[in-house]
């Protein structure tokens, strides 16, 4: 009886920093401590257990999660600290980036680190940890576990984790490790439970949704607006069809391997008229040095094609300006790229090296950061005059 009573009394606080991937696995990491039967506080210091879904993809969200370790100093009763996420993600599994002693030795106020493969050790760890007795974990059980939202606008499904495309300048493939495809059955299943549950919308997530279910071999084989088919478009169709569903998004997509087929599917009724495309550059060479597999005009014919078959379509793109070796000239391309599509939602981002990726190891982070400034303010006043007049600025 004293087992069930002081697992009663557990609290948990959930920080989510990043991308949607990181939203749907805090609402997972929700799930199993609802399951466990704690009780959801939005006060850390309250909680005892708080965790930390941490972000790897600018030195800024990292920045913000060593500055935890001062709100933690002086509480009274300091929470069971998990950090789980990109961060964590960094320094363990086959593609560390640096040393897992490096991260410790700047976070000793975590108690516990989890990747994000490791979400359902949580039980575990605190079974381990004396935080729930065994009672608790017998109750326990892996199928009851559904997803928890602060509210019911949008139910995000991960249906993918991790990317096999290394871009040059990008962490996830270190932190998310290689691409792994959750399976159809266990994604119709979430999306059937989040419908069933009030959610009228929903968003898949992947880093890189379009090659969802796609093998090693043939993923790198895929082209622009090509005819493969693709299984992720199928997943859309399936998805779109099912009971209760008003709108389907889908995020992140890259040019490289939006086919023809994918075009197809998105022209069904409920699929969001917004689409996030990710260009990076507006210049073939810097495209090439980021190790991306499309060209400019891969990338123009595509929104064409996308508006011929979706007049109504919004645009959203990520750019970075400031790549090593980038010249006034090839970010002058971005500028005309900017002019020419005219994208509701624009994330423009200054370059920065993250450790242990090849643009830090190999190349020379030779932009000034003056210059750096200067292109990104040029590249938003172009963006905020071109931007669609009554188009969407904030998305989700
Ligand atoms: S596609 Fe490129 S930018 Fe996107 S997650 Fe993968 S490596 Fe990073």
């Amino acid at each position: 009886m004293e087992d069930i009573k002081h697992y009663k009394e557990l609290k948990y606080c959930i920080t989510t920093f990043g991308c949607q991937a990181n939203i749907a696995d805090s609402s997972m990491m929700a799930g199993i401590l609802e399951a466990l039967g704690f009780e959801k506080t939005e006060d850390f210091t309250e909680s005892n257990v708080f965790i930390i879904n941490t972000c790897s993809v600018r030195q800024k969200s990292e920045d913000k999660v060593y500055g935890i370790a001062k709100k933690l100093k002086g509480l009274v009763k300091k929470p069971f600290v998990i950090m789980a996420g990109c961060m964590v993600g960094s320094v363990t599994g086959e593609r560390q980036r640096y040393e897992f002693e490096e991260l410790q030795k700047r976070t000793p106020w975590v108690d516990e680190y989890i990747n994000p493969t490791q979400l359902r050790n949580i039980p575990n760890i605190l079974m381990n940890r004396g935080l729930i007795g065994e009672w608790a974990m017998q109750k326990f059980s892996s199928t009851d576990v559904n997803q928890v939202y602060k509210t019911k606008e949008i139910g995000y499904v991960n249906i993918s984790y991790g990317c096999d495309n290394f871009c040059t300048f990008c962490v996830v493939p270190y932190a998310r490790g290689g691409e792994v495809s959750r399976s159809e059955r266990e994604i119709l299943r979430e999306v059937k439970h989040l419908l069933a549950t009030g959610f009228k919308h929903i968003m898949l997530c992947g880093q890189n949704v379009n090659s969802w279910g796609i093998g090693m071999n043939e993923k790198f084989k895929i082209r622009t607006g090509s005819e493969q088919n693709l299984p992720f478009a199928n997943l859309l169709r399936t998805v779109h069809d099912m009971e209760g569903l008003e709108k389907l998004s889908f995020l992140s997509s890259n040019p490289f391997d939006f086919t023809q087929d994918l075009i197809d599917a998105i022209k069904l009724p409920k699929i969001d008229n917004f689409l996030h495309i990710a260009v990076q550059s507006g210049n073939d060479e810097i495209l090439k040095k980021m190790n991306r597999r499309h060209s400019i005009n891969d990338f123009l014919n595509l929104i064409e094609k996308i508006k011929k078959e979706k007049p109504d379509v919004e645009f959203g793109t990520d750019v970075i300006v400031g790549f090593p070796s980038e010249t006034r000239e090839q970010f002058m391309d971005t500028v005309k790229l900017f002019e020419t599509v005219p994208f509701n939602v624009a994330f423009i981002s200054i370059y920065s090296p993250r450790k242990g990726t090849p643009a830090e190891r190999f190349y020379k982070d030779d932009v000034p950061l003056a210059e750096k400034k200067w292109r990104h303010k040029h590249l938003n006043d172009v963006w905020k005059r071109n931007r669609p007049v009554g188009g969407s600025r904030v998305r989700v």
